[in-house]
């Protein structure tokens, strides 16, 4: 599974008009096809599809219609190449419901200061084209992000990038289905909210069947099946000795789960679930290996019926479908002075896409949820930049907390520990990240993504009208504490009456 199925392009549409005649409409055409292509072969996840040149209000209006209509189009960028007058664009503006980028650039890096000429003055005039369609935006209250540099500036195309990687993250949110087996854990606040926002806001539809229905599926798994999948465990992981002898019968049990699950969700069109230890009904084991695997392959998940928790992985997996994203809870810490840092695992459901190396396939009891010891796979999380980000519900808004943080290797071999796990240093340090993330109510379960970064978070937020609050190396506790208290206002109000 990848992003999602379809969405493959963003529309480049650049702004003109009749008055300088065909000879500088033909050079705009020329131009903006460049600038495009420039786009389309810088490395952006998707293609930049060019559009002709647009000159008046009709065309306009027509093109966004498309674009909202389109199955393929994640967005559109937008650059005034000319001075493009900005009412032409209100019906437009007022009809796109795909996200939109504004690109402010112009076709020419330098200027030619021997030979420039009022021709060259009037063609090359984005720099107040694109004003009078930057107030035309505000005015309008258009969602947009806005990028300015010349296309061969690398910082151009990474950030129109981290743009399309949202507008992924929002298809694959509008077109989402979650599933949970069973309700989220009993007494617990956080994973609770409100689904039926959630569908308004997010596009996604949340939904609950009975953990029975999923265990007949599984007890109606092929033996053949089962025993294709072990072969396949055995070539991907290292194999606990016991796994493969004594104890196989736990391990096609594991497998019969997974396939299982994977039939449940396929079949039911289903990129997101959770599970909740306290409601097993029929199965043997708490889901682990299957759990961690299908996150592998781009699932949603979320422990304890955690569905917001769930949705944001899925949403962050179709932004960056290479994997490095994965299901994270903030365990322990390590509070040597100066040198604090997290330790964060989770039950069994750490999705393996984030391993250092390979990962070793074992049994252990688990205390809790009282059933058979659950296979899983062990490992430490790779090393490196990343962030971890949490989706909590205020009541009367989603909130998403992300912080920037550093996973570094474990001081010391853990072999006691039998759960895979990630060790990090919060950004800007222990105290300022821990004293933030708890003032802004964020949950203890989490995405934790070395792929996706604060600009694809903070473009996704944008397009979804969502709060976003980012604890990174500047915050400081007074000031991300007055952001709180603004937001709570600004949001507030942004509701309407
Ligand atoms: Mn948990």
């Amino acid at each position: 599974m990848t992003a999602s199925p379809g969405i493959s392009e963003v529309w480049f549409l650049t702004g003109s008009q009749g008055l300088y005649g065909e000879d500088t409409l033909r050079q705009v055409a020329d131009q903006s096809r460049s600038i495009a292509e420039a786009l389309d072969t810088a490395g952006l996840p998707v293609r930049v599809v060019w559009q002709p040149v647009l000159t008046d209000a009709g065309a306009i209006r027509q093109v966004c219609l498309e674009a909202n209509a389109s199955p393929a189009c994640a967005g559109v960028i937008a650059w005034m190449h000319t001075f493009s007058p900005a009412k032409m664009w209100i019906a437009g503006l007022d009809a796109l419901r795909k996200p939109l980028l504004h690109l402010h650039t112009q076709a020419n890096r330098d200027l030619p200061w021997e030979s420039i000429d009022m021709d060259f003055m009037n063609l090359n005039q984005a720099a107040h084209g694109d004003r009078e369609f930057g107030y035309i935006q505000s005015r309008l209250g258009v969602p947009r992000k806005t990028v300015a540099g010349h296309v061969t500036d690398p910082s151009v195309a990474a950030r129109v990038g981290a743009w399309a990687r949202a507008g992924l993250g929002l298809a694959a949110m509008r077109s989402m289905r979650l599933v949970r087996f069973g309700d989220n854990m009993r007494d617990v606040a956080v994973t609770e909210g409100d689904k039926v926002e959630a569908q308004l806001r997010f596009g996604v539809s949340v939904n609950t069947y009975g953990v029975n229905d999923l265990v007949t599926v599984v007890d109606d798994v092929p033996d053949a099946d089962i025993s294709e999948l072990v072969k396949e465990y055995a070539d991907s992981y290292t194999m606990a000795p016991e796994l493969l002898g004594e104890r196989q019968e736990s391990l096609r049990y594991a497998a019969r789960i997974e396939l299982g699950l994977r039939r449940f969700l396929d079949q039911g069109g289903y990129t997101a679930f959770t599970t909740n230890f306290e409601d097993l009904g029929g199965l043997r084991q708490l889901p682990g290996l299957a759990v961690q695997r299908l996150m592998a392959d781009g699932y949603g998940f979320g422990g304890e019926g955690d569905w917001k928790t769930s949705v944001l992985l899925r949403t962050l997996k179709a932004m960056a479908p290479g994997g490095g994203t994965s299901f994270m809870e903030d365990y322990t810490y390590d509070l040597t002075p100066g040198d604090e840092r997290i330790l964060g695992a989770h039950m069994l459901e750490v999705c393996p896409s984030i391993a250092a190396g390979v990962p070793s396939c074992e049994i252990h009891p688990l205390g809790i949820g009282g059933r058979e010891d659950p296979v899983r796979l062990v490992f430490d999380a790779a090393p490196g930049p990343a962030i971890v980000a949490g989706l909590a519900d205020l009541g009367d808004r989603f909130r998403i907390v992300a912080n920037e943080i550093d996973v570094v290797p474990p001081s010391r071999p853990l072999p006691r520990l039998p759960v895979a796990r990630a060790v990090w240093r919060p950004r800007p340090d222990f105290r300022t990240s821990a004293e933030s993330w708890l003032t802004a109510g964020a949950p203890h379960h989490t995405v934790l993504s070395s792929a996706v970064g604060a600009e694809e978070l903070s473009d996704l937020a944008d397009m979804l009208g969502v709060e976003l609050l980012i604890i990174d190396a500047n915050t400081t506790t007074r000031q991300f504490t007055k952001e709180i208290r603004w937001n709570q206002a600004y949001y507030r109000l942004a509701q309407g009456l």
